[in-house]
């Protein structure tokens, strides 16, 4: 239920470096604390404990590739 996309950067694992992470809309209602980012330019999602966020460690717990169709 957030009214702007948020937006960050991460380290994508995909693509080997840094780019801008979306948050998509969360379908598990974990609101603002909501822990999936996605890669804008590959789709790889992470999943962020945000009790980490803060600082510089983020833990990356599962990469998964949103499915699209090409
Ligand atoms: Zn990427
Ligand atoms: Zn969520």
């Amino acid at each position: 239920m957030t009214d702007a996309t948020r937006e960050t950067t991460y380290q994508c694992p995909t693509c080997r470096r840094l780019e801008l992470f979306v948050q998509p809309q969360c379908e598990e209602g974990h609101g603002e604390q909501c822990p999936d980012w996605a890669c804008v330019i590959c789709g790889t999602a992470l999943f962020v404990d945000t009790s980490f966020a803060a600082g510089e460690q983020v833990q990356v717990e599962k990469v998964r590739k949103a499915p699209r169709v090409a």
